[in-house]
């Protein structure tokens, strides 16, 4: 059984259950998608979250992801460009443009090398939490789906 259950695999989740299945607490983390692409995020990573990677030991696994580091911004208002902006060219503060998906599943597949992690894709809380409570005699409906046992 888990330690803990963590709802969402996203940039918070996929991290949060790393760090804990590295100190070898229990961890089942739970994802309503099957796929990172279907969830929408943005790809620009600011200089503190290329820091975090750092921080979590995940450094060299970060820069081997598929990535890009623009040089020049175009600006537009309106839909009507107005100009680019240089940006500078040293890595400590440049941002960059980052696959999410690639990012978490290699949080994940690093997660997975810890035994007391476990990861079940395409699994919402919620609909886990209904049937459970239908095994167990009771009737709740959620927004995606009702379970009922008379
Ligand atoms: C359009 C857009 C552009 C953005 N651009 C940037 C950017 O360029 N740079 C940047 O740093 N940030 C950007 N952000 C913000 C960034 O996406 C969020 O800060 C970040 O995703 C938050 O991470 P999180 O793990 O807290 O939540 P989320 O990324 O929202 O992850 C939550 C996860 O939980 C899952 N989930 C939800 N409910 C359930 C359930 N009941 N059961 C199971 N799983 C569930 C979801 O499927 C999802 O995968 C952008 C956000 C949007 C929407």
């Amino acid at each position: 059984m888990a330690d803990v259950v963590i709802v969402g695999a996203g940039p918070a989740g996929a991290a949060l259950a790393y760090l804990l299945s590295r100190r070898g607490i229990g961890v089942t983390l739970l994802e309503r998608q099957s796929d990172f692409a279907r969830e929408l995020r943005g790809e620009v990573l600011m200089p503190s979250g290329i820091d975090a990677f750092e921080q979590m030991g995940l450094g060299e696994a970060f820069r081997a992801l598929p990535m890009a580091r623009p040089r020049r911004l175009g600006v537009h208002l309106n839909g009507r460009f107005v100009q680019h902006l240089e940006l500078p060219d040293f890595v400590e503060t440049a941002p960059h443009i980052v696959s999410q998906p690639a990012m978490l599943e290699m949080r994940i597949a690093r997660a997975g090398a810890f035994p007391s992690f476990r990861f079940l894709r395409g699994q919402s809380a919620a609909e886990l939490l209904a049937r459970h409570a239908a095994q167990m005699g009771c009737s709740c409906e959620t927004a995606a789906r009702s379970a009922r046992t008379s």
